[in-house]
């Protein structure tokens, strides 16, 4: 059973508001085993409406449309829906009433043309709106040879489509399936290499015909990998995922760092408390990124001691003066310096040459002060000049990470 989702309004095609019910709805839909094929966006044209609407009757099984059943002259979906499906458009009286009941118990007078929120194309059943004054409409179209095609019209106002869709749509699409069905994800995150290398490494996973099917994304250099499965419920669903993802860590190793919500700091964090370490942060390149985000992550834990931002070298004064400029040198002095001043078990320090913000030849350098030596790494900036504070930031992370994995042994 295959769904297309239909949001309506010219404030959606122009750009001006997002159109957070698709997603919505996607969800919902998604969650009770109906995948979606397809989202459609539509101004307020009334031609338009009517040839999406047919295009979605013929390629899904489940349509679901929102926005459009206002009561002005730009709310288009109960006519291009009737000339959709050819028939005409019908007074139904109990809703009539029920808007008018609306109005009145807020003490206001309906409109003359809220009238047409009572109108529905012929055969269709209305759907309540306890908190509006749009019903929503449900359809069943026949198509020859095949099952009817379900179709639901919700208004746009996110909190009425939200209830109307629970009280009415869900038990009406849970009908449709013989047996209850779940989809759900898992989401493996991965730091480390470009998306093509990581594809490379898994083998043959991402075929679009392979059951759970796998995806990959990429975000700001983070690599995620979502696993999907469809079947009876939740547990049979996660195990039928396991022996993908049980693929996916072994082929990866190390460049798994986490799953579904987790970042790399989390993961950092998490680490320091299983060791009972601390860790103080200065940063150059990073303008303080790195130490917001340890904040975060280590909430309360007492893991995380302080973190400073340095924004010239003579702040520095384990530097000598007449120093070159030079990455390593100056992050090993930005790591080892605030390791000594927090007392922390180990001290980050993160600096670039030349500032990384300036070109795209530049490069990067951490230093990971521990008690008894400094870890010193280099890593080149190559990524768009939007996400190269980010990347530098989860770089320098992802080498602590790195060096608490590997005991501190490697240098
Ligand atoms: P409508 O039902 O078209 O009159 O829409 C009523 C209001 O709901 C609009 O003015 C928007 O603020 C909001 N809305 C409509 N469609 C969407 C959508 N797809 N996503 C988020 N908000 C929406
Ligand atoms: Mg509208």
């Amino acid at each position: 059973m295959r769904a297309e989702v239909i949001a309506i309004g010219d404030e959606l095609t122009t750009g001006q508001r997002l159109d957070t019910n698709s997603q919505w709805l996607s969800q919902r839909l998604t969650e009770m085993g109906v995948s979606v094929a397809y989202h459609t966006t539509i101004g307020d044209e009334l031609d338009d409406n009517i040839n999406a609407f047919r295009a979605a009757i013929e390629r899904a099984d489940v349509v679901v449309i929102t926005g459009g059943l206002g009561p002005t002259a730009d709310d288009l979906t109960r006519e291009a829906l009737a000339a959709a499906v050819n028939v005409e458009l019908v007074r139904d009286e109990p809703s009539l009433r029920r808007i008018e009941q609306l109005f009145q118990s807020r003490g206001r007078t309906m409109p003359s043309r809220n009238v047409v929120q009572a109108d529905f194309p012929k055969g269709a059943v209305p759907i309540t709106n306890p908190h509006g004054t749009a019903p929503g409409i449900e359809l069943h179209v026949p198509r020859e040879g095949r099952t009817a095609c379900l179709l639901f019209a919700l208004p746009g106002v996110p909190a009425e489509m939200y209830e109307m869709w629970e009280a009415t749509v869900t038990p009406q699409i849970a009908k449709l399936q013989p047996e209850p069905r779940v989809i759900r994800h898992r989401r493996i995150k991965c730091f480390g290499v470009g998306e093509s290398q990581l594809e490379a490494m898994l083998p043959d996973l991402i075929r679009r015909d392979r059951e759970p099917r796998v995806g990959i994304t990429v975000s700001d250099a983070v690599i995620t990998l979502r696993i999907t499965a469809a079947e009876k419920d939740e547990a049979t669903c996660f195990a039928a995922m396991a022996p993908t993802e049980a693929t996916i860590r072994e082929a990866l190793g190390n460049l798994v760092y986490g799953q579904e919500d987790d970042e790399l700091e989390d993961v950092v964090v998490r680490a320091l408390q299983a060791k009972g370490l601390t860790i103080a942060v200065a940063e150059w390149a990073t303008e303080g990124l790195v130490g917001e985000w340890l904040k975060r992550a280590s909430g309360n834990s007492g893991v995380f001691l302080a973190s400073s931002v340095v924004d010239s070298l003579q702040q520095i004064p384990s530097l000598p003066a007449d120093s070159e400029p030079n990455g390593s040198a100056t992050a090993t002095a930005l790591a080892e310096g605030v390791r000594q001043t927090t007392s922390a078990d180990i001290g980050l320090g993160i600096a670039a040459f030349p500032a990384i913000r300036d070109t795209a030849d530049a490069h990067v350098c951490a230093a990971i002060a521990l008690p008894e030596r400094t870890r010193k790494l280099r890593f080149r900036c190559a990524s768009h000049p939007s996400i190269m504070r980010t990347r530098t930031a989860r770089q320098a992370l992802n080498a602590v990470r790195l060096a608490l994995l590997s005991g501190f042994d490697t240098t």
